[in-house]
């Protein structure tokens, strides 16, 4: 059996693995890469997964980076089955056209500065249609039942406990004449979370491909992290101010609005203080959760047989429309407002970001994870200043980064599920992860369980046989391919002198073009101090 990896490889976003056993073809998860411009070029290249030639497609759970680059797969001729469990596929209808619609925005808006620039239109990565065309492919499939695409693999999904149906997928694969078991984690879900069931401890397998996003990092509490919510909202309340949390529309709103019923049970959401959801998504997700009340844990399931409903609050507003997001930046005093992205580089975030991250007294509550590149991270990380559409924001809020409401196992909860696999040690490859947390997770990992941990990068090929050391090819020209500092840096030397051969003549030039000139260098020289103070 083949393996390659086609994202979250030493990095979290673009989950997308290629399995080729016994003469079949198949993906498990195909994600949307989310990062910076370069990592993103990475959903264009379909040329790399071949679509046409994936039999089927195995899907974990509906967040966009684990299923967000499906209807392109559709668009470039994946044809075949794609396997995943009914809130999977009630949740991917309404996201995957969420997304569609992103993304010909974002194609209409750069194809109109495009055509300024006198250079062609551009093609969105897909459209509302492709996302359409997925959605008779979806075949359900529930936890724990036992499928066979072809007659020599079975597929089971086992609940992960992260989100609404997220899934661990099972395989058991034959392959001349021999027989493994190899198990894709998923997200793997934090153990006591809101809402959805602790995940599945599995307790055997020859190949463990493991998520490891908090590899490196361990959850506060639940309570002290309902605790610092808390402070978050008395802090911004006092003062008149706005909460502003960036969260996904799935899952992780619904889970703040659950936090808020229990502070308000607590006395510790003031009355007067309203709660907007103002995501469009948000709302038709809170109604799949709704319908899916089986799949709640056993705490949610008491609250609900009392009559009572912790997906509500009194003074909750839900904001579907424009006109209603944008008047919420026109109402003064406290308020508490939750809006996707979750990692604040997308959606209407962006809009109560610029509108209060510069103001003392209001605060930014992040309680998700923050993947490389985004602004969320750069705020996290203690950025002075953030870049929110084309203009400087000064980061004047208080940051309130509560990483005990993650959907994501931490480091110790990470290894205490690896602790119920009872026969001998699977050979562990860890993904889904930054390469540094990887790296610690897996020093503890072979501290502590004596396990042979790797750690794949993007592109590369595992081959994956019973009872064998596994064999890898790595492709890293391919994976990062080198930047030539050297080359950059000496060129920007040969025009700074020829800039200073120039003098003479740039104060030759009339006073207010020189003024211009002036303006146009100092911006280059400023740009070039703030790349100085980062490295
Ligand atoms: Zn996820
Ligand atoms: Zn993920």
């Amino acid at each position: 059996m083949k393996v390659k990896l086609l994202g979250a490889a030493r990095t979290v976003t673009g989950s997308c693995t290629i399995v080729e056993a016994a003469g079949h073809r198949f993906a498990i998860d195909c994600g949307l890469h989310q990062g910076n411009a370069e990592i993103d070029k990475r959903n264009w290249e379909t040329d790399l997964y071949d679509p046409q030639r994936i039999e089927f497609l195995l899907m974990t759970h509906a967040h966009m980076d684990h299923s967000g680059l499906l209807p392109r797969l559709v668009k470039e001729g994946f044809k075949g089955p794609i396997y995943l469990t009914p809130p999977t596929a009630e949740l991917l209808k309404i996201m995957l056209l969420d997304s569609a619609h992103i993304q010909e925005s974002e194609a209409q808006w750069k194809s109109r500065k495009r055509r300024r620039h006198g250079e062609a239109e551009i093609d969105p990565l897909y459209t509302q249609k492709d996302a359409q065309d997925t959605f008779p492919l979806f075949s359900e499939v529930t936890y724990g039942t036992a499928f066979s695409p072809f007659p020599d693999l079975t597929v089971t999904f086992q609940d992960a406990g992260h989100i609404l149906g997220a899934a661990m997928v099972e395989l058991t694969v034959s392959e001349e004449g021999k027989t493994s078991r190899v198990v894709f984690s998923g997200d793997v879900g934090r153990p006591a979370q809101l809402l959805v069931k602790d995940p599945t401890w599995i307790t055997a397998a020859d190949f463990l491909f493991l998520e490891s996003t908090y590899g490196s990092r361990n959850h506060k509490d639940e309570k002290g992290s309902l605790d610092e919510l808390a402070e978050a909202i008395a802090y911004s309340h006092d003062r008149g101010q706005k909460v502003i949390i960036p969260a996904f529309a799935v899952e992780r709103t619904q889970e703040m609005i659950y936090s808020l019923y229990l502070l308000a049970k607590d006395g510790r959401l003031p009355p007067d203080m309203p709660v907007y959801v103002d995501s469009p998504l948000a709302i038709k997700a809170t109604e799949i959760f709704r319908k899916h009340r089986d799949y709640f844990d056993r705490d949610t399931q008491r609250i609900l047989a009392n009559g009572e409903d912790p997906l509500t609050l009194p003074q909750l507003r839900y904001t579907p429309s424009t006109r209603e997001s944008i008047e919420i930046n026109e109402t003064e005093g406290p308020a508490v407002v939750i809006s996707a992205s979750g990692m604040a580089d997308a959606g209407r975030i962006k809009h109560h970001l610029r509108h209060n991250l510069w103001r003392e007294g209001a605060s930014v509550v992040f309680v998700g994870f923050q993947a490389q590149g985004t602004t969320g991270r750069k705020i996290v990380d203690g950025a002075e200043k953030v870049r929110i559409f084309n203009e400087e924001v000064a980061v004047k809020a208080r940051v309130f980064t509560i990483n005990g409401f993650s959907a994501h196992a931490g480091r110790d909860q990470l290894l205490d599920w690896l602790g119920h696999f009872k026969a001998a040690a699977p050979r562990l490859f860890l993904v889904h992860g930054e390469y540094g947390a990887q790296q610690e997770l897996a020093a503890q990992i072979k501290q502590r369980l004596g396990w042979e941990v790797s750690i794949p990068d993007y592109l590369e090929e595992v081959t994956l046989v019973a009872d064998r050391e596994p064999a890898s090819v790595a492709y890293p020209e391919k994976a990062a391919p080198g930047i030539d500092w050297g080359f950059i840096i000496a060129d920007m030397e040969s025009r700074f002198a020829q800039l200073k051969e120039r003098q003479k003549a740039v104060e030759a030039k009339g006073w207010v073009e020189q003024t211009e000139l002036r303006d146009r260098v100092l911006e280059v020289n400023r740009t070039i101090a703030e790349i100085l103070s980062e490295v």
